[in-house]
């Protein structure tokens, strides 16, 4: 599975399609939830069903959902799949498909541009990461996208051999003779996770190792890795892969959160101190269109009606003249998902913030600006 990327998201959020809608469809396949495939083709078809009804005088749409459900009908491989994410545009012959090993939720939308906010909400939550876990003789690195493994490597030292013991060492000799194997192991370690990450890359790393050995593990990572560990964990490195996997995941969802938070304390202080900062949809919508945006926050599923200029891309919370070029704009279901593409083609960070009941204080949405 190849995972999607924000590059790709950047660039299905600028597709326009011109004088005829994008139908995106979201489709939750997991065989966990949905076991039999016929259960996931039955919620399809009633979800495109409404979409034709309320969409499918437009000949391209309808040409959209009748390919979308041929494709369901089709079958998928859910081994590692359990999310499906949908873009068309028949009039345009734009056609996207994105297999998700994460779950989405049901959802059809039809729109001038693909909705892309669920796929954001999966690259940013399951942003890539390094794991290395180690003890003494043994040591395992992976890297995971999108919850799964998309790389690992594993090291384990051959002991010493007991008929090389030389019985005429005192105690002290035995000592640091082992010290030097356990140094030696652990600068294996970290050249292991050095190799990994020139072959993956990776922006954050978490590190399982025990008090005893993980100061000195750290010490010997190579500097672009120590600049980039942002946690330590108690995984055991003899752990079950799957075990590790949630353990992993549950440890980069709590540093999800902790980054989430100190960008919304320095929002907090920007709007509070009127320096290069704005909350609230109206504020946030203005500094957008004047292209002052570097990073916006957005509450995890917070949506919100408003308007959207035909002639200029102008976006705006209340209707229904254009204040740039007084067009009539158009009524959009949902102008905070105009606003996360409108940053994404931009090129400003966004950040879906999961519970943070702080921004939900703020209004939901925020940006911290470049001036
Ligand atoms: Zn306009």
């Amino acid at each position: 599975m190849v995972a999607i990327t924000e590059d790709e998201i950047r660039q299905l959020a600028s597709f326009k399609g011109g004088e005829a809608p994008v139908t995106s469809v979201y489709l939750d396949v997991d065989g966990g939830r949905h076991v039999r495939w016929q259960d996931v083709v039955k919620s399809a078809d009633a979800l495109l069903k409404d979409a034709q009804t309320r969409f499918g005088d437009d000949a391209s749409v309808a040409a959209d959902i009748q390919r979308i459900q041929e494709l369901v009908h089709g079958g998928l491989d859910r081994s590692r799949t359990r999310g499906l994410a949908v873009f068309s545009c028949t009039a345009q012959d734009f056609w996207k498909v994105v297999e998700l090993p994460v779950g989405v939720r049901d959802q059809v939308v039809v729109n001038h541009s693909p909705y892309v906010r669920q796929l954001e909400v999966v690259v940013d939550e399951f942003e890539r990461f390094g794991l290395l876990l180690a003890d003494k003789i043994r040591a395992r690195v992976f890297v995971y996208e999108l919850g799964e493994i998309v790389e690992s490597e594993e090291i384990i030292e051959p002991l010493p051999r007991g008929d090389d013991d030389d019985h005429s060492y005192r105690k002290d000799q035995a000592e640091n003779h082992t010290t030097a194997l356990v140094h030696q192991h652990l600068r294996h370690a970290a050249d292991a996770a050095f190799r990994v990450f020139k072959d993956r890359g990776f922006e954050r790393l978490i590190i399982g190792a025990h008090d005893e050995i993980a100061h000195e593990l750290e010490s010997l990572l190579h500097p672009y890795l120590k600049e980039r560990l942002e946690a330590r964990c108690n995984i055991p490195v003899n752990a079950g892969d799957e075990e590790i996997r949630s353990a992993a995941l549950q440890v980069e969802a709590d540093v999800e959160r902790r980054k989430e938070a100190e960008l919304v304390s320095r929002l907090r202080d920007a709007v509070g101190s009127h320096n290069r900062g704005v909350a609230g949809l109206d504020d946030v919508l203005r500094a957008l269109v004047e292209r002052r945006v570097e990073t916006l926050l957005v509450s995890h599923g917070f949506t919100h009606p408003g308007w959207r200029c035909p002639s200029c891309d102008h976006i705006c919370r209340v209707g229904r003249s254009c204040p740039v070029c007084e067009t009539q704009m158009n009524a959009v279901d949902d102008v905070v998902e105009e606003a996360v593409e409108e940053a994404l083609a931009q090129s400003c960070d966004v950040e879906i913030c999961v519970g943070n009941a702080d921004l939900d204080v703020l209004g939901q949405i925020g940006a911290l600006l470049r001036y």
